[in-house]
């Protein structure tokens, strides 16, 4: 059985944030030590470094705030993570899924807070933003018109998600293009089967220490430092 789960498969299944009904199967580390090497995992039961220092991302996004939102709420989603994937075993082990809502609502949460947070750290960086060139930059001319066009549906997507959220660049696969979405409550289920590949964090953690309620201003900062190169090594990996 073990054998079966291919690294894509998991990697897919990891991804697609809606079949996390699936994700808590395929978690288990004797699933990511069996893939083959042609893929790049994700230990997602871990809080993965800072790939920068955490005034890097100056002045775009202050050191405190980078600190508290990888220190605090990155890793607390990492802990619940853990936390959900271990009740789900137990109710699994005793058989009873009396509270099946609350740990698949948890686990949701958490494990597509784990997800977007280990995109959005590692598709940002210093020396970065503009537009992007390669196969990224042929996709979004592609699907979207042109690199403008994208930059404005996206930021006004970020812009306009209503409380909490995201804004999302992800491939769709079954159409095989590029797509913004907009994830309100990141919890809830945006688009079955897509990948996301670089998202903007409009969580107010992520920014009102030092925009306090002028996301819009986040926003268009975000363009300063979006790594295009990371963002295209993600579809290269994933896609
Ligand atoms: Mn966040």
């Amino acid at each position: 059985m073990q054998d079966k789960i291919t690294r894509r498969d998991i990697i897919g299944r990891v991804g697609a944030l809606g079949a996390l009904g699936i994700l808590s199967t395929v978690l288990p580390s004797e699933a990511f030590a069996s893939a083959p090497a042609d893929r790049k995992l994700v230990n997602l039961l871990e809080l993965p470094a800072l790939p920068y220092p955490e005034d890097a991302l100056e002045p775009v996004i202050d050191k405190d705030t980078v600190k508290i939102h990888h220190g605090k709420h990155f890793a607390a989603y990492v802990a619940g993570l853990n936390k959900d994937l271990k009740n789900m075993e137990k109710a699994r082990q005793s058989g009873s899924f009396d509270d099946i809502k609350q740990l698949s609502r948890d686990l949701a949460f958490n494990a597509s807070g784990v997800v977007l947070h280990w995109i959005y750290f590692s598709t940002i960086g210093p020396n970065a933003g503009g537009i992007p060139a390669g196969k990224i930059g042929d996709l979004i001319k592609r699907d979207f018109g042109s690199f403008e066009v994208f930059w404005k549906q996206f930021s006004a997507a970020s812009k306009s998600v209503e409380a909490s959220g995201w804004g999302v660049l992800a491939w769709e696969p079954f159409s095989q293009k590029l797509v913004i979405l907009q994830a309100e409550k990141h919890q809830n289920l945006t688009s079955w089967g897509c990948m996301p590949l670089m998202v903007c964090d409009v969580w107010e953690h992520a920014y009102y220490l030092k925009y306090q309620n002028r996301r819009a201003d986040y926003v268009d900062n975000f363009a300063k430092i979006i790594d295009w190169a990371k963002v295209e090594e993600r579809f290269n990996n994933y896609c």
